[in-house]
């Protein structure tokens, strides 16, 4: 275990069988409506990487960024785009994949964002979720594992852009980040 960390939360072994059973139910829904998947920079990238090669049916592949207003741990819901979508998303079925939703500020932000552009539909697939800390009625339509209300770093998420590579998620030590 990475000394920074306070405990392995979820290994790698079980992100991957989840990852496996996420694949399968988009399977289910998406066969045959080559999906517009969006993944946001740069916390879902690894998620997302991984989970589009458990896919065997058409799907195109874009990525938004955006910055979040807010101190290093906690988002404000005050977003701005730094890099939009490319593809036309007019009369598509859009799967957002986010690392983590907190409060879900950002998420509702970008759901309402991407609506403008009249797809045919938004659903979201989010690896983790922490039910305590939300702040708005968000739904989540293909979840991960739902968590504690702590920091978590690691399979893609970052404390001041380390750990993104560490292959499993862990609890960051206090001490890190206060
Ligand atoms: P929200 O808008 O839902 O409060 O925050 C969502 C974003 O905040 C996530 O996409 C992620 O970038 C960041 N975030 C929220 N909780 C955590 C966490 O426990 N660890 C890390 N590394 N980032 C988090």
């Amino acid at each position: 275990m990475h000394p920074d960390l306070k405990d392995i939360l979820i290994p790698e072994h079980r992100l991957q069988k989840r990852l496996q059973e996420l694949a399968l139910q988009l399977k289910s829904n998406y066969a045959d409506k080559e999906p517009v998947i969006i993944g946001i920079l740069k916390g879902a990238a690894i998620f997302l990487s991984d989970i589009v090669r458990l896919l065997d049916f058409p799907v195109q592949i874009d990525f938004m960024a955006l910055s979040s207003y807010g101190t290093s741990t906690k988002s404000s819901g005050v977003v701005k785009i730094r890099k939009d979508i490319d593809i036309d998303i007019l009369n598509r079925h859009v799967i957002v994949i986010e690392d983590i939703v907190d409060s879900g500020l950002t998420l509702q932000y970008i759901i309402d964002y991407l609506k403008k552009h009249h797809p045919l539909s938004v659903s979201v697939c989010a690896l983790l979720d922490k039910p305590e800390a939300h702040k708005t009625d968000i739904r989540i339509d293909y979840l991960g594992f739902e968590i504690e209300n702590a920091f978590v770093v690691g399979y893609g998420l970052d404390y001041s852009e380390r750990y993104r590579n560490l292959p499993y998620i862990g609890i960051l030590k206090k001490e890190i980040y206060t």
